[in-house]
C-alpha cells in the first residue's frame, strides 16, 4: 500500500480548506526495523466547524497520535494535515495557533501557580498582556480560589481544569481533548462538560477522544471510530447508530418458559428468565409488524413488550470485530 506521496485531485491543493481540522492519508510508524510500530496507517478525516466531534476507539487504536501529530509533538511518517485550513507542514505558525490540545498526560509544572501557568503559555503563543483572560479563564474552569496555589497542591480534577485552561488562554478556534475524563471524579467530569458544552455553543470546534462510548453519544453530534490506526467508521451519531441494523425486542410473558420457542429461532429468542424472552430483529429486513404477527402466532401469553435500539457499544463491537 502506498503511504507516501499524495496521488489523485487533491495532491496540489490544501486538503479541505472548510474543515476545521482536514487529515488525508495519515500514517505513522513509531520506531523502525523490527521493532517498527504502524501506529495510524492512513487516517483520512474531516472534522466540520463548529462541531462536537468524538474520536472513539480502544486503548492503543491511535487517538493520541493522531492528536499529537496534530499539535505538532509528535512528527508524522507522511499524509497531510489541516487545522483550520492551515497545513501543518506549510503553514505551521497558523496551524499551531489555530488549535488548543488537552493532552492525555497530566504535564503540568509543580512549581508554577495557575496563573503563572496560564500568563507562561500565553507568552509561549505571542498573546499580548492586553489581551490576556487570565482570570476569566481561571473563573470559567473553577480555578479563581487556587489561582496562587502550587500546581502540586491541586487535587487531579483541578490539574485536568487547569489544562483546559492552558489550551484556551490563545483562544483557538479548535479545543481539542484527549481523553480529558481519565481519572476525574464524575461531578468534576459534569462540570467539565457544562463548559466545554458552553464553549462548542458559542462557537468552538470540540474534539474529544475516549474510550467511554456513552460520553462520545451523549456529547457528539459527529463519531469517528478508529481501531488498530484505521477509520473503521465516521458519521453523524444518528446515522452511526442507524447503521447497526439491528433492534431487540423484550417479552415479559404471562406464564413460565423453560426454553426459547423453537418457531422463533430465526429471530434469535433468548430467554433472560423465565418470563423474559429476548428477540433480534433486521429492521431492514422484517419490519416490526411482521416481527408481532410472529410472536402472536408462537401462542405465546405477552404481559409486556418493549424494543431495545443498539447501543454504540454493540456498533463498535460489531465495527471493530468485522475488522478484525
Ligand atoms: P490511543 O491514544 O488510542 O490509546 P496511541 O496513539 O497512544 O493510542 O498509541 C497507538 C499505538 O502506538 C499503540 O500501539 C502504542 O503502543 C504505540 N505508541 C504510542 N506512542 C508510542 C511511542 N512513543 N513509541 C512507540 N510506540 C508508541
Ligand atoms: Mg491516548
Amino acid at each position: 500500500m502506498p503511504q507516501t506521496a499524495i496521488s489523485g485531485p487533491e495532491a496540489d491543493s490544501p486538503p479541505l480548506a472548510g474543515a476545521a481540522i482536514a487529515v488525508r492519508d495519515l500514517v505513522k510508524v513509531y520506531g523502525r526495523g523490527a521493532r517498527a510500530k504502524q501506529a495510524l496507517k492512513g487516517v483520512s478525516l474531516e472534522v466540520p466547524r463548529g462541531s462536537f466531534f468524538g474520536l472513539l476507539g480502544p486503548n492503543g487504536a491511535g487517538k493520541s497520535t493522531l492528536i499529537n501529530i496534530l499539535a505538532g509533538l509528535v512528527r508524522k511518517t507522511s499524509g497531510r494535515a489541516a487545522i483550520w485550513g492551515h497545513d501543518i507542514d506549510s503553514d505551521t505558525r497558523r496551524a499551531r495557533a489555530a488549535i488548543g490540545v488537552v493532552p492525555q498526560e497530566l504535564n503540568l509544572d509543580p512549581f508554577f501557580t495557575p496563573r503563572e501557568a496560564l500568563e507562561f503559555q500565553a507568552g509561549l503563543y505571542g498573546v499580548p498582556k492586553a489581551e490576556r483572560r487570565t482570570d476569566e479563564i481561571l473563573a470559567a474552569v473553577g480555578l479563581s480560589d487556587k489561582a496562587e496555589a502550587y500546581a502540586r497542591t491541586l487535587s487531579g480534577g483541578m490539574r485536568r481544569r487547569l489544562l483546559v485552561a492552558k489550551a484556551l488562554v490563545h483562544a483557538p478556534p479548535v479545543l481539542v481533548l484527549d481523553e480529558p475524563t481519565a481519572g476525574v471524579d464524575i461531578e468534576l467530569r459534569q462540570q467539565l462538560w457544562a463548559y466545554v458544552r458552553q464553549l462548542n455553543a458559542a462557537g468552538t470546534t470540540v474534539v474529544l477522544t475516549t474510550h467511554y462510548l456513552e460520553e462520545a453519544e451523549a456529547l457528539c453530534d459527529r463519531i469517528a471510530i478508529i481501531n488498530h490506526g484505521s477509520v473503521v467508521a465516521s458519521d453523524e451519531t444518528p446515522a452511526l447508530l442507524a447503521r447497526l441494523d439491528r433492534k431487540d425486542v423484550i417479552l415479559t410473558l404471562g406464564a413460565d418458559l423453560d426454553a426459547p420457542p423453537a418457531v422463533l429461532a430465526d429471530l434469535k429468542a433468548e430467554l433472560l428468565g423465565p418470563r423474559r424472552l429476548r428477540l433480534h430483529y433486521r429492521p431492514s429486513v422484517t419490519p416490526f409488524a411482521t416481527v408481532l404477527a410472529r410472536i402472536q402466532s408462537a401462542g405465546l401469553e405477552i404481559a409486556d413488550l418493549s424494543t431495545q435500539e443498539a447501543d454504540l457499544e454493540d456498533l463498535f463491537l460489531e465495527l471493530t470485530r468485522r475488522q478484525g
